[in-house]
């Protein structure tokens, strides 16, 4: 059953709201991979949303109309095969969720499973959702552990990470990494790409979490499902303004009340 695992304190405050899918939140979370919902969450909150978080997990129906952030975070290889089983019943809503340009973060495992398949550590392959079509080999008696650091041109911004994965990523033409690796292994070790960018879909084998070292991406995420649901003329702090200042001061009686709850 989805349940919802955060909240903001106090809602009347926040001109926005957002509501996140943490898909599998209860399986699919490694390495502090949660953190990523905690950033999410505060970043908003700095913009002013008023923040609600579900676990969407097995069984689950996943409502595309509901959520304007996804996040998935990475698993073991028995958790992940668990969920494997689950994402069918998701596919559609989950397709039609990326063809609209909604926002997804997901991570390792999860990055691994919105592709075609995963060949798991001991050689077995489970199939992921097939939306997009990059896929994962494995390797043998190895895994890719270690700080990575990427670029992207696009954006220009350097991203900072730990990764720690057995698979080997593929991408497809349609993709495109999230970053070209400056050092670490990245997506496969061979080709220089780490991670996917597709429509609003951001995938990464960074763990750490990778949104707590790297708020600009974390910024881009929140600031990009706020536009899918108020508009492009919606009017944001800058990000300079959310990293530098405390709560901005119209939620100031928000923040000291929250801290006094
Ligand atoms: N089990 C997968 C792998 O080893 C994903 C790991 C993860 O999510 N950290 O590649």
């Amino acid at each position: 059953m989805t349940y919802t695992s955060l909240q903001s304190t106090i809602q009347k405050k926040y001109p926005y709201s957002l509501r996140i899918a943490h898909l599998y939140g209860n399986l699919m979370n490694t390495y502090g991979d949660n953190g990523n919902v905690l950033m999410m969450k505060y970043v908003a909150e700095k913009l002013g949303v008023y923040v609600t978080v579900d676990i969407v997990s097995i069984d689950d129906n996943f409502d595309d109309n509901a959520y304007h952030l996804v996040f998935f975070g990475g698993g073991q290889d028995y958790e992940q095969s668990i969920v494997a089983k689950d994402l069918p019943k998701k596919r559609t809503t989950l397709k039609r969720y990326i063809q609209n340009n909604g926002v997804i973060l997901a991570i390792c495992g999860g990055f691994q499973l919105l592709g075609q398949y995963y060949i798991q550590a001991n050689g077995e392959k489970i199939n992921g959702t097939g939306i997009m079509k990059h896929y994962t080999l494995n390797q043998e008696n190895n895994r890719y552990i270690g700080d990575i650091k990427i670029h992207n041109e696009e954006f220009d911004e350097t991203y900072y990470g730990f990764e720690n994965h057995q698979g080997r990523t593929f991408l497809s033409d349609e993709e495109k990494p999230l970053g070209k690796v400056i050092y670490g292994n990245g997506n496969n070790g061979k080709d220089s790409e780490e991670g996917v960018h597709y429509k609003n879909v951001f995938g990464s084998y960074f763990h750490g979490p990778i949104l707590s070292r790297n708020a600009n991406l974390a910024y881009r995420l929140v600031t990009t499902a706020l536009k899918n649901k108020y508009g492009n003329n919606i009017q944001l702090a800058s990000y300079e303004t959310v990293l530098s200042s405390e709560t901005p001061e119209e939620y100031e009686d928000v923040k000291s009340k929250a801290e006094f709850q």
